[in-house]
C-alpha cells in the first residue's frame, strides 16, 4: 500500500511499498482510508521539532474511512461501515478513562505521532490499523459527508474544548489568537454564545475566513486596540491561544481582563517558557490548557453536523491524492491553505 512517511526534518516521502497493516489484537480494526487531514501539529515532526519522533512514522491523526476487517471482539463495527477516528487511542480501563478523561489515559497514544507517545501508525496511507476499534472509531451517520466528519477526529472537539475549558459564557468578549483550523473551530462554536469574538491572525486570508464565521478581526499589531475598543479598555473575558506559538501566548496574558481566563489549545513543547507570575497574580488570571476530547464529544458534534447546524467541511481549501503529499505539506506549511486533506 501507499503511505506517507516522515524520515527527518523536511524529509517527507510517499512509500509505495509499505506493508499493509494486519489485525494485531481481537479488538483491532483495519480501515480503508477515504480522507486524511494534515494538521498543524503534523508540522512539528515535519520540521523535526517533536522530541523523540521516530523516523519513518506514518503521520495522520484525523481521518475517515471504510472498515475492511474487524477483530472478533469488536462489537459495534462491521466491514463496510463508514467511520471517523478519535485522534488519540485510550484503553478505556485506567482511572482516567473510568472518570471520563480519555485524553489523559495512562496508555494513550496519538495516531502518527511517535516519540511523545508510543509508536502508532497514522492514517495518511491507503490503510490504517485502529487498536481498540470500539473506542477509537465511530460510525459516520448517513447524510454526513467525509469532509465534515473528518473534523470530528480532532479539530472540532479541540475547538469545543477551548470554548469549554476557557469557560466562555453568554455575552463574553472572546479573543481567539490564531486562525488555523482549530482557531476557526473555536470561533465557530464560541460565536454561538459569546457577545463578541475577536479573531487575531497575521494572514489576511485567514482573517477573512474568521470574518465569514462572524468574528471581528484584527492583526497581531492591532489586537490590543481592538480588545480595548470592545471592552472599554478592560480586556477580554476569555483569550483562546490557538496558534501554538510563544508570541501568541505572551500576548494572551496581556489581552485578558482582571480575573479573565487564558485557555491554550495550540500545541506547545517549550520546557522553559517564562511565565509572568507578576501579571498572573495582579490580574488574578486563570491559565488552562486543553486538548480535544473526540471520544466524549463526537456523537453530539456529528448530530449537530447532521442537523445542519455546523458545517466545518467548507473550510477544506485543498484536496490532494496521497502521491501528492509532499506538495500538500509544503503548501500547508507556507500557510497558503486553510485545511488540506489527502484522499487515498
Ligand atoms: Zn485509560
Amino acid at each position: 500500500m501507499r503511505a506517507v512517511r516522515i524520515l527527518g526534518p523536511e524529509q517527507l516521502v510517499v512509500d509505495a511499498d509499505a506493508p499493509e497493516p494486519e489485525l494485531q489484537s481481537s479488538t483491532d480494526a483495519i480501515v480503508e482510508v477515504t480522507k486524511s487531514a494534515i494538521c498543524g501539529a503534523d508540522l512539528f515532526p515535519y520540521h523535526g521539532h517533536t522530541p523523540g519522533f521516530e523516523s519513518g512514522t506514518i503521520p495522520g491523526h484525523e481521518w475517515t474511512g471504510v472498515v475492511r476487517e474487524v477483530g472478533k471482539e469488536v462489537r459495534n463495527l462491521s466491514p463496510g461501515q463508514r467511520v471517523v477516528n478519535a485522534s488519540m487511542i485510550s484503553d478505556g480501563s485506567c482511572t482516567h478513562c473510568r472518570a471520563s478523561r480519555p485524553m489523559q489515559c495512562e496508555n494513550r497514544a496519538l495516531f502518527g505521532y511517535s516519540g511523545v507517545y508510543e509508536r502508532l501508525e497514522g492514517g495518511q496511507a491507503d490503510l490504517v490499523r485502529a487498536p481498540g476499534a470500539d473506542r477509537s472509531l465511530w460510525p459516520i451517520p448517513d447524510g454526513v459527508s467525509d469532509d465534515d466528519a473528518v473534523f470530528v477526529a480532532d479539530m472540532l472537539p479541540t475547538g469545543l474544548s477551548a470554548v469549554r475549558r476557557g469557560g466562555v459564557s453568554i455575552g463574553d468578549v472572546v479573543v481567539v489568537l490564531g486562525c488555523g483550523t482549530v482557531g476557526l473551530m473555536a470561533i465557530m462554536l464560541a460565536g454561538r454564545i459569546a457577545g463578541t469574538v475577536i479573531a487575531v491572525d497575521s494572514i489576511e486570508d485567514r482573517r477573512k475566513l474568521a470574518a465569514d464565521l462572524g468574528a471581528t478581526t484584527a492583526s497581531p499589531e492591532s489586537a490590543a486596540d481592538a480588545v480595548a475598543q470592545a471592552t472599554g479598555g478592560l480586556g477580554a473575558d476569555v483569550v483562546i491561544e490557538a496558534a501554538g506559538a510563544v508570541p501568541a501566548l505572551d500576548s494572551a496574558f496581556a489581552l485578558a481582563r482582571g480575573r479573565g481566563t487564558v485557555c491554550v489549545v495550540g500545541a506547545h513543547f517549550e520546557p522553559d517558557y517564562e511565565l509572568d507570575a507578576g501579571r498572573m497574580f495582579e490580574g488574578e488570571l486563570t491559565l488552562r490548557f486543553a486538548m480535544g476530547d473526540p471520544l466524549n464529544d463526537r456523537e453530539m458534534l456529528l448530530s449537530m453536523i447532521a442537523a445542519g447546524k455546523l458545517s466545518p467541511g467548507r473550510l477544506i481549501s485543498h484536496e490532494f491524492s496521497l502521491d501528492e503529499a509532499p506538495k500538500a505539506y509544503e503548501l500547508f506549511d507556507r500557510r497558503e491553505a486553510s485545511k488540506v486533506v489527502l484522499a487515498p
